[in-house]
């Protein structure tokens, strides 16, 4: 591990078999430098993600740990060159993660169906060169999604990509999102220029099922991947069950069988 080495001033969203990794929400300093070390030792992660502002559905629950974690994400970055990828809800999101020089944002699946949110954000990044990643909406409404993406385009943002997280949907199914298939692939024919990477994380909700989903996404050449990773997932204060240890990682990695080699 390189401990003086810089992020690339240009994070590429468009290599193939990109694969972003990190845990659910940034926790302690502790664990958002231990979280990237051990990714950065699989020697197979491009990127370190982290919640920092976490929109739970019901009140009561671990909402993040707020701007004071970005200085911990920064000093990740310094300490193991991964580019860092953080979801923005807010302007001032925004405005914090470009002053704590965050690589990448993505917009996540609550916001992605706000027009209103998502119109602020677009507007913040106005004039601003920074590659973004749009989740689709949390219900099953493409033309959000698409319009998400338009919002953005139309405020000069030109590296654009997609998120496939799955689907809201009542009642019990082996999926905490469903993955609907269909929705991401018309989006992939509507979008044909942006990457699409697969968040098997949030489709399963669960350990044992990731590898399938993200084999699954490479069969429809999807792009890459964004899976959830923690030092000790079991204790993770959002998102636990989904969660895998680096080492668990990069072994799931290893068994799947790419379409084409990563760049
Ligand atoms: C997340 O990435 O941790 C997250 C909150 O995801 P989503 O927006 O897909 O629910
Ligand atoms: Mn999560």
């Amino acid at each position: 591990m390189n401990q003086t080495a810089l992020a690339p001033k240009t994070v590429n969203i468009n290599k193939k078999a990109l694969l972003i990794s990190g845990p659910c929400s940034a926790e302690t300093e502790e664990q958002v430098l231990q979280s990237a070390t051990e990714l950065a030792a699989t020697g197979r992660v491009d990127m370190l993600r982290a919640g920092i502002w976490k929109p739970r559905t019901k009140p009561g629950m671990f909402e993040g740990i707020g701007t004071k974690g970005l200085p911990w994400l920064r000093k990740a970055k310094e300490q193991t060159g991964l580019p860092v990828a953080v979801e923005v809800a807010t302007a001032k999101h925004v405005e914090d993660c470009l002053a704590f020089e965050v690589d990448v944002l993505w917009v996540g699946a609550r916001t992605t169906g706000n027009p209103f949110s998502v119109q602020e954000i677009a507007n913040a990044l106005r004039g601003v060169d920074i590659p973004v990643l749009v989740k689709n909406p949390i219900h099953p409404e493409l033309e959000l999604w698409v319009g998400a993406v338009e919002r953005l385009a139309k405020a000069g943002l030109k590296d654009l990509g997609l998120i496939h997280r799955g689907f809201a949907s009542y009642g019990n199914t082996d999926f905490r999102n469903a993955p609907m298939w269909h929705l991401p692939i018309e989006m992939k024919r509507r979008m044909p220029d942006l990457p699409i990477i697969c968040d098997p994380s949030h489709i399963c909700g669960r350990r044992d099922t990731l590898a399938a989903v993200a084999q699954q996404s490479i069969d429809l050449d999807f792009d890459g991947l964004m899976l959830e990773s923690h030092p000790d997932p079991d204790n993770a204060w959002s998102d636990a069950k989904q969660q895998v240890t680096a080492a668990a990682l990069k072994d799931m990695l290893e068994h799947l069988v790419w379409r084409h080699e990563p760049d």
